[in-house]
């Protein structure tokens, strides 16, 4: 499942080949993957310029002018929402640029002939560039919105997010003062932290040397602290990294996410804790496979 790093790598890579092309044409696949019908995407959505791409945890948000004429835009929607869940992939072709990410692909056979059958829905742009998003299981979607409907849903879905100046050890705190589940539950929990995702936890929750299946009030405050700092170097390093990703997936440029070389735990059960070189164990919390080192982590 793509997490922050990945979406914010897609984010980076998208906003290079599609911020200021005008959408030509949309079409919609899977009626079930888009918020509205056909008619209502090509109603609002053809004729409008991409402004900008920007995201709030694992959630893309693509930003549209405010329209060719005032009939365009008489419902005020402004953006188009884009979430990739468990296994939506983005891919992007032009003449020049090919971008692909989310789920794990292999670019050659998915991007060769598209749409194929994963492909949900796609935008074309002006200058015959074609946005394709295929999502095998279907949990992912593209939603139109008005401001006021996508401030309600950061309100109601994502909390504080990390790297942002708003991720601070106090609201970090204020966050999980809200929960008493177990530690590895909650970080999961996209109200209270967005954007970490089952990999990046159970690196944080190592990093930082506490137990995954430890309740939230239990964790000592110069723990928290180390919690803090680990999920700001291990996000960082993520997102500098390009991500994780596993299978052979490529990017527009031939490369793949780094990060998975610098994995300590995740996926690792069975093998030696890098630190204590201990057996690392695996088990399951919160319904998510979940590795840890019973030697380091308290
Ligand atoms: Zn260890």
């Amino acid at each position: 499942m793509p997490e922050l790093p990945e979406v914010e790598t897609i984010r980076r890579d998208l906003t290079a080949s599609i911020v200021k092309r005008q959408i030509a044409a949309v079409e919609i696949l899977s009626p079930k993957t888009a918020s509205h019908s056909a008619a209502f995407f090509k109603r609002e959505l053809v004729g409008r310029k991409i402004m900008a791409v920007s995201r709030r945890g694992k959630l893309l948000i693509i930003t549209l002018s405010s329209g060719k004429d005032e009939v365009v835009n008489s419902e005020g929607i402004n953006y188009l929402l884009i979430h990739l869940k468990m296994t939506g992939q983005l891919i992007y072709l032009d003449k020049k640029n090919r971008v692909a990410g989310g789920h794990s692909l292999n670019t050659k056979v998915e991007t060769e002939k598209l749409p194929n059958s994963h492909t949900r829905a796609y935008l074309v742009m002006d200058n015959g560039g074609h946005l394709y998003f295929n999502d095998m299981r279907k949990f992912g979607y593209l939603k139109l919105a008005t401001k006021k409907e996508l401030d309600a849903l950061i309100e109601k879905n994502y909390g504080p997010e990390p790297l942002t100046p708003e991720f601070t050890l106090e609201t970090f705190k204020k966050a999980l003062s809200r929960t008493n589940l177990k530690i590895k539950a909650a970080l999961l929990n996209q109200k209270l932290i967005a954007g970490l995702g089952n990999i990046y936890v159970d690196e944080v929750l190592w990093e930082a040397r506490i137990r995954p299946e430890r309740l939230v009030p239990s964790i000592r405050p110069e723990e928290l602290k180390k919690l803090f700092l680990a999920i700001n170097k291990i996000i960082a390093l993520a997102i500098e990294s390009r991500g994780t990703t596993f299978s052979n997936y490529v990017d527009s440029q031939g490369r793949s996410g780094n990060f998975s070389k610098f994995l300590k735990v995740y996926g690792r059960g069975g093998e030696k804790c890098p630190k204590c070189h201990n057996p690392l164990q695996k088990t399951k919390i919160a319904g998510r496979g979940t590795h840890y080192c019973p030697i380091c982590q308290k």
